[in-house]
């Protein structure tokens, strides 16, 4: 549990030397505790008290890292039960299934299907993130290949599956430099997982029959060094997998439960035969608490709404979505352009600038920055009136791009248009539709 101010000031040298930028130690403490400054920044904080707070400050769900660079996938590091207590950190992942024994080209459509499923939605590029390989044939020198086979064809995160150390490690050759998860670490193979997790600095799903055997086994791992650890409860009926999971993160929250505070990996795919079923049972964990969800298949009709529902819930709730304040060209405007401004809120943006992409007609579209808020509410909180915009019309820089004089504002801005054309002396206020979706039949209209 993270210490109070006050039990922050006690492990403290109490000098008040002021060499943290701050006057005096309970100063520092204080906004240690409020995490407006890192413990860093007390050079004479001594080893006891610097292991303690870092101990103390250590989230209740281990933050987890699947793979490298980029794509890398972080998973864990939650810290509340509700997303309106806070909000939920690190989204969890999708992943692919591959078996070793599928057919060449099966493996190379899923890979493909894997590559091309991505979709941009308010700027942000969503698409899944991991492929799991699973042997299924005992075969080390076949599993091998199949991992390089997806090593080499996409730049996903891998989980290598199979009961067998011997068969993980044949994997692991393939693509130990890609940080894959190993699952699953049994009663039976713990020690061997243990030791490849270690040498390959993996990190490594454990899977129990429950969720006493699952804190045993944990434990274990943790005390042989082995620190990211990913659980599985065995759990393959959703009522079950749905408990578990309850149970998983408040025992982690709650009760403060080390051997339970790690992510979850849960498999849908194990779940149901209909793939359907299967992305409302995924979907389902994506909102209750699941770390990785591994699916046998991705089809753009069920993973597109799980990629949506992801960001939704994954969104902070206290931060409105924002899009950059400034000028955007939307298709090869020119100087005669129709230039129309619009909030930062991203969905506004999204759909004003999907619709004039549709209407087809090349514009510069004005971004004013509203702290997020959409059009009506950016008015009502003074944020979008004429006093606002139109200094932002004079310095955004759209004076010198285009030969007329014509603004066209959202319907829900029409009452500052009188305003603005006092602003703006010389510029002549256009009224725009109140909604996206006519936006390009009024551009149809627009003539200098
Ligand atoms: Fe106290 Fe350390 Fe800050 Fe000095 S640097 S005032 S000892 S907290």
């Amino acid at each position: 549990m993270p210490f109070t101010g006050i039990e922050i000031f006690k492990l403290l040298p109490k000098t008040n030397c002021g060499e943290c930028g701050v006057p005096t130690c309970l100063a520092f403490a204080m906004n240690l505790a409020a995490g407006r400054k890192e413990l860093s920044a007390c050079p004479y904080v001594s080893e006891e008290a610097r292991a303690k707070l870092v101990e103390a400050a250590a989230p209740p769900i281990t933050p987890i890292t699947i793979g490298v660079g980029d794509r890398a996938l972080k998973v864990g590091g939650e810290t509340v039960m509700f997303r309106h207590e806070k909000r939920f950190e690190n989204p969890p992942g999708f992943a692919i299934l591959i078996s070793d024994s599928m057919g060449e080209s099966e493996i190379d459509n899923r890979l493909k299907r894997f590559n091309e499923l991505q979709y941009e939605r308010i700027g942000l590029v969503l698409r899944p993130e991991l492929v799991a390989v699973k042997d299924d044939l005992g075969d080390a020198t076949k599993f091998e290949a199949v991992v390089s086979k997806v090593k080499e064809n996409s730049d996903g995160s891998i989980i290598l599956m199979s009961s067998n150390p011997d068969i993980l490690a044949a994997g692991l050759k393939a693509c130990a430099d890609q940080k894959p998860l190993l699952y699953p670490a049994t009663e039976d193979n713990l020690e061997r997982l243990a030791d490849l997790a270690k040498e390959n600095s993996c990190p490594v799903a454990v899977k129990a029959s429950n969720l006493e055997k699952l804190a045993q086994l944990t434990t274990k791992l943790t005390e042989a060094g082995v620190k990211d650890i990913v659980l599985d409860s065995g759990a393959r009926t959703l009522r079950q997998a749905f408990e578990d999971q309850i149970i998983i993160r408040s025992a982690a929250l709650n009760k403060k439960f080390r051997p339970l505070g790690f992510p979850t990996i849960i498999f849908p795919c194990e779940m149901a035969d209909d793939p359907m079923k299967e992305a409302v049972i995924a979907s389902i964990f994506v909102a209750k608490y699941g770390g990785i969800i591994v699916l046998s298949d991705f089809q753009g009709e069920s993973l597109f709404p799980l990629l949506v529902e992801r960001l939704n819930i994954y969104t902070d709730p206290q931060r409105p979505l924002m899009t950059t304040e400034g000028i955007y060209e939307i298709g090869a405007p020119d100087e005669n352009s129709p230039v129309l401004i619009t909030c930062n809120f991203s969905l506004t943006y999204f759909i004003v600038s999907g619709e004039i992409e549709a209407s087809r007609i090349p514009s510069y579209l004005l971004v004013k920055d509203t702290e997020g808020l959409s059009v009506m509410t950016a008015w009502a909180a003074g944020k979008f009136v004429a006093d606002t915009i139109a200094p932002f019309v004079k310095k955004c820089g759209i004076m010198d791009m285009v030969k007329h004089h014509k603004l066209i504002i959202p319907g829900y801005a029409a009452v500052e248009s009188g305003g603005l054309e006092e602003e703006l002396p010389g510029w002549e206020i256009l009224v725009g539709p109140r909604e996206g979706v006519h936006i390009p039949a009024y551009l149809k209209t627009w003539k200098l």
